[in-house]
């Protein structure tokens, strides 16, 4: 299952570029949490934040609204899913890739997968549970089993019994997911370095290696100017792919008819 934060201020800037792209090879499998209707995405895999979650703001409790949404969407599903990821609407995910290496893990076991946000562990001194943990950046993507999304419950299913909690502890939603996980269940993070968000300065530098390695890259974050692989061929103008996302979606995804068409014109 894959749920994707967003917010109607970024359908035009970020969400559409997404649907045009990775979206579109996994539409049935896709929900929003946002908070405003998107008319091209049916009731049943969208949930509304506005009025719960206050203004629409890069601020604490609005994001811990959110994450707690996704967790209301991945609850729902429970049944009709063994993986539960999220994704900002800043990333270009490669499900191909994706779905590849989670089959080779067991989903009968608790998993918490993505990308270390810090260098180093959080060091954690106060109580209860201070200990050092390791948390994974949501702007990377992280996915749970289903296992961990049930053994979750508990603290996830109050949206604000969870915002709450992020306010206590004064963590944002991804330290405060990391907390709830290593702190009450005593899971660690499994890494996974093929997931990406925009904060990696050097990933988008050097063009050679992006190049031998892009295809094997689980996620993309892109943010301009900076944070895009601009060096693709531009297989469209480049007004309608800001981000030179459709290129690359096209590189991935070869078999793909309308890319056939571009790649060979
Ligand atoms: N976001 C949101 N409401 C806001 C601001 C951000 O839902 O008011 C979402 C945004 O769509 C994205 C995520 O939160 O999925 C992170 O936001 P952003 O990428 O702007 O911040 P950064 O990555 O710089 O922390
Ligand atoms: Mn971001």
């Amino acid at each position: 299952m894959y749920v994707v934060r967003t917010s109607s201020k970024f359908y035009r800037s970020r969400l559409q570029h997404v649907l045009q792209t990775w979206i579109s090879l996994a539409s049935q499998h896709t929900y929003f949490v946002t908070d405003k209707l998107l008319p091209s995405v049916s009731h049943d895999h969208l949930i509304l934040t506005d009025k719960i979650c206050g203004q629409e703001r890069h601020a604490m409790n609005t994001l811990c609204c959110k994450t707690a949404h996704d967790f209301k969407l991945f609850h729902r599903h429970l049944t009709n899913y063994d993986w539960f990821c999220h994704f900002d609407d800043d990333q270009y995910v490669n499900s191909r890739r994706l779905e590849e290496y989670l089959s080779t893990l067991d989903s009968n076991r608790p998993y918490y997968i993505g990308r270390n946000s810090w260098a180093k562990t959080l060091d954690r001194r106060k109580q209860p549970f201070p200990y050092s943990f390791w948390f994974a950046t949501l702007g990377a993507g992280v996915c749970l089993s289903k296992p961990l999304v049930h053994l979750l419950q508990p603290y996830t299913q109050n949206i604000a019994q969870f915002v709450d909690g992020c306010l206590k502890e004064n963590y944002h939603d991804d330290i405060y997911l990391g907390f709830l996980i290593f702190g009450y269940l005593n899971i660690t993070l499994t890494k996974n370095y093929r997931f990406h968000s925009h904060l990696e300065k050097d990933f988008y530098n050097d063009k050679q290696k992006f190049l031998e390695i892009f295809n094997e890259q689980i996620t993309f974050g892109f943010r301009l100017p900076n944070y895009c692989p601009v060096f693709l061929p531009n297989l469209y103008d480049s007004r309608s792919d800001r981000y030179r996302l459709r290129s690359m979606h096209c590189l991935l995804n070869p078999h793909i008819d309308e890319c056939q068409m571009r790649m060979h014109k």
